[in-house]
C-alpha cells in the first residue's frame, strides 16, 4: 500500500486551527487510500521558549536535562494532533520516538539516528491508523531521551520515509517552496520547481534553514523525493530529487547566508606534521561541529593559525576546549570572533562553468564588503564576511548571478 510521510513545522501547528488544518490534510491522504505518517514539531516558538526558560534557571544546563525539557514540546503537538484526527472521526495514534524505537547515539542535543524499528509503526499503520511521531528526538541505547539538533524534525520525517519506503516525504512549512535565497532577506528570490539532493544538501549546510541538512542525506541515500510546500495552500512547492538532465545548465542555483556562526582560531601553532590531526581529533572528541576549516601560515612557514567556523551556540564550548588545548600544548592563544557570517553560492553547474568565484568576489568588492576567508568545494563557494554586512552580501551575490530572473530554461 502506498505510504506518505507529512511533516509539519512549528508555524504549521502553531494554534488549534492550524492543527485541525494539518489533520485534515492527513485525513485527505488517508481517504485517498494511502497510509499516512505525520511528523510534527513543537507548536510555534515553543522550543525557543523552553530554551529561554532553561536559561533563566542556569547558564549551563546539563545537556541530558535540556533534552528532557525540549522533548516535551513535540509531545504536546503529537497528542493534540491525534485528538484533532479523532475529533474528525478518524483513527490516529500519537507515538513518541521512544515508543517507535527511534534509536540514536548518546550525544545529547546533537544526536544522530542509528536505527529505526518498523514493527510498531507498521502494526499501527496496518490497523488503519494515521501515525503521528514527534519530530527531532530519539532514545539512546540506555533509554535516555535525546534530541537531534535544531530544525531536525525534517530529519525524523526523512528517516521515517526512508525506512518505510514512502513514495514522498512532504515538508509543510511557512514558505511555499525552496527559493533561490531566503525570501525574508532577498525579496526578489524565486521559487524553484525542483532542486537536486546535492544542491539542497549544500544550501541547507550553508544556512538555508528551510531544510535540515541530515534530512537530505537520508532522502538521497534512500532515494525518497522530498516535497517542500506551504501548509496554507494546495499549491505545488519544490521537489528535492536526484539530479536531472538540464540542472547543470545554470552555474549557480541558490545563495545562502549563515549568521549563527562564530570562528575560533588557535594562534602560533607549530607547523609540523600531525598538529592539525591532533587539534581536530580533540575537537571531534568534544563533539564540536566544524563548519569550515581555516588555516594560514606565517614566520616563513614555521607557524600556523589553525581554526574553524562553528555554530554560534557552540562558540563558548569551542572556546573552552581550544583554550585548554592551547595551554596544554603551548600554542600562542585562542581568538574567538562572534561577529562573522557566511555567504555561499551553490550549484551543480559550477562543475562545468568557469568564472563563478570571480563573479562572487567582484560583487562583494563592488559592495565594499571585506572577505575574511574563503572555502570552496565542487559545487559551493563560501566567503566569511562581517556579520553586519551579511544580508547585503547575500543580496548583491544573488543579483550578481541573476537569480532574481527566470532561469533560461523557463518558457
Ligand atoms: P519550519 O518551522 O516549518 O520547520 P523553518 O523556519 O525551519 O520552518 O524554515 C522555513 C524558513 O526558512 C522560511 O520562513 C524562510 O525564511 C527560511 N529560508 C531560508 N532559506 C530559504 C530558502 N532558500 N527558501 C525558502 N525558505 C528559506
Ligand atoms: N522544535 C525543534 C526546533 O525548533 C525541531 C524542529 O522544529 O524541527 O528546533
Ligand atoms: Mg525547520
Amino acid at each position: 500500500m502506498a505510504l506518505i510521510v507529512q511533516k509539519f513545522g512549528g508555524t504549521s501547528v502553531a494554534d488549534p486551527e492550524k492543527i485541525h488544518r494539518a489533520a485534515r490534510r492527513a485525513i485527505r491522504e488517508k481517504m485517498n487510500g494511502r497510509q499516512v505518517v505525520m511528523v510534527v514539531s513543537a507548536m510555534g516558538k515553543t522550543t525557543d521558549k523552553l530554551l529561554a526558560l532553561a536559561g533563566e534557571i542556569t547558564s549551563n544546563p546539563p545537556k541530558r536535562e535540556l533534552d528532557m525539557l525540549l522533548t516535551t514540546g513535540e509531545q504536546v503537538s503529537i497528542a493534540l494532533m491525534a485528538m484533532a484526527i479523532h475529533a474528525a472521526g478518524h483513527e490516529a495514534i500519537s507515538l513518541t520516538a521512544a515508543q517507535v524505537a527511534l534509536v540514536t547515539d548518546s550525544v545529547h542535543t546533537q544526536a544522530r539516528n542509528r536505527k529505526i524499528s518498523r514493527e510498531r509503526l507498521s502494526a499501527e499503520l496496518d490497523s488503519g491508523r494515521i501515525v503521528i511521531v514527534d519530530g527531532f528526538q530519539g532514545i539512546d541505547a540506555q533509554g535516555e531521551l535525546t534530541t537531534l539538533g535544531r530544525g531536525a524534525s525534517d530529519t525524523t520525517a526523512a528517516a521515517l520515509a526512508a525506512v518505510l519506503g514512502a513514495e514522498v516525504c512532504e515538508i509543510y512549512t511557512d514558505v511555499d517552496g525552496v527559493y533561490s535565497a531566503d525570501p525574508r532577506v532577498v525579496p526578489q528570490a524565486r521559487k524553484m520547481d525542483a532542486i537536486s539532493y546535492d544542491e539542497m544538501l549544500e544550501m541547507a549546510a550553508a544556512g538555508a534553514k528551510v531544510m535540515h541538512s541530515r534530512a537530505i542525506e537520508f532522502a538521497k541515500k534512500y532515494d525518497v523525493p522530498i516535497h517542500v510546500r506551504s501548509s496554507l495552500t494546495d499549491q505545488e512547492g519544490t521537489m528535492i530529487i536526484a539530479e536531472a538532465p538540464g540542472m547543470e545548465s545554470i552555474s549557480v542555483r541558490g545563495a545562502t547566508l549563515k549568521e549563527d556562526l562564530a570562528t575560533i582560531v588557535l594562534t602560533r601553532v607549530p607547523n609540523t606534521p600531525g598538529v592539525a590531526a591532533e587539534v581536530f581529533a580533540e575537537v571531534a572528541r568534544n563533539h564540536l561541529l566544524v563548519d569550515d576549516i581555516i588555516q594560514n601560515f606565517y614566520d616563513d612557514g614555521q607557524h600556523a593559525n589553525i581554526g574553524f567556523s562553528t555554530n554560534a551556540t557552540q562558540a563558548q564550548e569551542a572556546l573552552e576546549v581550544c583554550q585548554r588545548m592551547a595551554a596544554q600544548r603551548g600554542f600562542g592563544g585562542v581568538e574567538l570572533d562572534r561577529t562573522v557570517a557566511k555567504v555561499s553560492v551553490v550549484g551543480i553547474g559550477m562543475r562545468s562553468h568557469a568564472g563563478v568565484a570571480s563573479t562572487m568576489f567582484s560583487a562583494l568588492a563592488a559592495a565594499r564588503i571585506n572577505i575574511h576567508s574563503i572555502s570552496t568545494s565542487e559545487i559551493v563557494i563560501s566567503c566569511i564576511v562581517p556579520q553586519q554586512d551579511g544580508p547585503r552580501a547575500l543580496q548583491v551575490v544573488h543579483a550578481a548571478f541573476g537569480l532574481d530572473k527566470p532561469p533560461p530554461t523557463d518558457p
